[in-house]
């Protein structure tokens, strides 16, 4: 086939627009006083409302538009301060009122951007075209009895944040890159947790291909993706199915699909709807929604500093690449950590210790920064006695593994197991000529004109001194006896 995926050169492009929704982090529902919680008891968090039992009224929660607000802040996307709430009617079981209340025509906010980083270094920045306010559904449980159905309504009416892209995305790579830094942006503001897993972020997928410079073609959209990775298969594979369906001479039809790992493909879930067979109107429940300008104002003033700032802060301040940057302030709790390592050190050593052998040891030891065996002030210490020359570069990292087993602080480790550096002439003197002594083949070799040998005869030095000796006095010594 000649369709190539990733590349912008085959004869086929990929054209991909993201719908996600986001689950509010709030303590209650949308419109109703409920409990949000996850895990909790099957409908053990539901209120009348939530039920849709008769003559029930909605009233909107003041803390779900705040966190919509600040989401639409961060994506730098218009705030409308006048938006509307309409019902999407429809029916399901665990859809007790028959309808959702979504906004369709008026959001609350309108269009933004998300800046996307991608391996190659390049950026890219992708529309957003608007978010919108909506209400969970309850859940079906299709496997708790052999021929019932179980319908668990605590997710009901729980605020969700549609997050709808431009169809900007033209690789699955960016899509993926796309998903991580919304997550990123909508952790550091707080307005949702991004967990994928417990499905509190989702995504539907649309893609559709067409020849370079064409118009767009018609698309499908792979409903409810839950995992970057899967999303960034269910992409390649519908645009697989796709570019198949036009060369073999037919039409790709507008169609909802479903995504099966397992085998990695895509299968049809019913024909698209159209905005039509819902019938939206404007819920009777409900005023507009009017928001006033200075509240606006204070939830801008109050919000934190975000990952693009961030990132370029850590490349102006600290000098770092954009890379590095980009990696550390992927969360919060990572930023802050390496902010008090770095404070007052060398920045760059600092990005260098956490991206290496500290970050190896998270992953070696299944622990998240949050629970680092080895605290910042602990690395940060480390770092002093290294900038200090208590220790030399190699002990560091001997010291660097055992803080990560015991917990204990760099000094006494250095203190208990006699790592101290030594920087005593007569000492390293003393190992040059044991070594020299020991190996007067070698030795000749290198007066022969055998100049590699004088990385073997430091690393002789070196072993001789167990590693403590200070490298630059080493090579000094070395090259004195050497060159005599
Ligand atoms: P709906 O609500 O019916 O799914 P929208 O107009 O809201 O329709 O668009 C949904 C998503 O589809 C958006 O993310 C948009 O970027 C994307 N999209 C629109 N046209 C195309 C296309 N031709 N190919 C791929 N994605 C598209
Ligand atoms: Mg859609």
């Amino acid at each position: 086939m000649s369709y190539v995926i990733k590349g912008q050169d085959g004869p086929w492009e990929l054209v991909i627009g993201l719908e996600v929704h986001a689950q509010v982090i709030s303590r209650s529902k949308l419109f109703s006083g409920s409990a949000t919680e996850f895990g909790a008891e099957p409908n053990s968090q539901v209120s009348f409302v939530d039920a849709a039992f008769p003559g029930m009224l909605p009233v909107i929660n003041q803390e779900c538009v705040a966190q919509a607000v600040r989401t639409g802040l961060g994506l730098d996307a218009q705030i409308n301060l006048v938006s509307r709430f309409d019902r999407k009617n429809y029916f399901y079981a665990d859809l007790p009122a028959g309808y959702q209340i979504s906004q369709y025509a008026h959001p609350v906010v309108g269009g933004g951007h998300v800046e996307i980083e991608l391996s190659d270094g390049s950026t890219r920045r992708i529309g957003v075209t608007r978010l919108h306010l909506e209400q969970d559904a309850g859940k079906s449980l299709h496997d708790q009895h052999p021929t019932k159905s179980y319908i668990d309504l605590n997710r009901s009416g729980i605020a969700l944040m549609e997050i709808v892209s431009e169809p900007d995305l033209r690789t699955p790579e960016e899509a993926g890159a796309y998903l991580r830094k919304l997550r990123t942006i909508l952790r550091y503001l707080g307005t949702c947790d991004g967990n994928m897993e417990e499905g509190s972020m989702r995504a539907d997928v649309n893609v559709s291909v067409r020849r370079h410079g064409e118009p767009f073609r018609t698309r499908c959209e792979v409903k409810n993706v839950n995992s970057v990775r899967f999303v960034m298969q269910a992409i390649e594979a519908e645009a697989a199915r796709q570019v198949e369906v036009w060369e073999s001479g037919g039409t790709v039809e507008q169609e909802t699909r479903l995504f099966d790992p397992a085998r990695g493909e895509t299968r049809s879930m019913r024909s698209k709807e159209d905005a039509h067979d819902y019938r939206y109107f404007p819920d009777p429940d409900l005023l507009p929604l009017v928001l006033d300008e200075a509240w606006v104002a204070g939830l801008r003033a109050e919000l934190p500093e975000l990952p693009d700032a961030k990132r370029a802060r850590f490349v102006a301040k600290h000098g770092l690449s954009a890379y590095d940057a980009a990696v550390l302030v992927a969360d919060q709790e990572t930023a802050a950590f390496y902010e008090t390592v770095a404070a007052g050190r060398d920045a760059k050593l600092a990005a260098n210790w956490m991206m290496g052998d500290f970050f190896a040891a998270l992953n070696r030891t299944g622990r998240s920064i949050g629970d680092s065996p080895v605290s910042a002030a602990a690395l940060g210490q480390l770092l002093d006695l290294l900038a200090d020359r208590t220790i030399n570069g190699r002990i560091a990292k001997e010291v660097f593994e055992a803080m990560v087993e015991t917990g204990e602080a760099p000094a006494s480790i250095v203190e208990n197991r006699g790592l101290r550096q030594v920087t005593d002439t007569g000492a390293i003197d003393r190992a040059v000529d044991s070594v020299l002594a020991a190996n007067p083949d070698k030795l000749a070799e290198y007066r022969g004109g055998k100049d590699k040998l004088f990385g073997f005869f430091v690393g002789q030095v070196m072993k001789a001194m167990a590693g403590k000796g200070n490298p630059a006095l080493v090579n000094d010594a070395l090259r004195q006896r050497l060159s005599a």
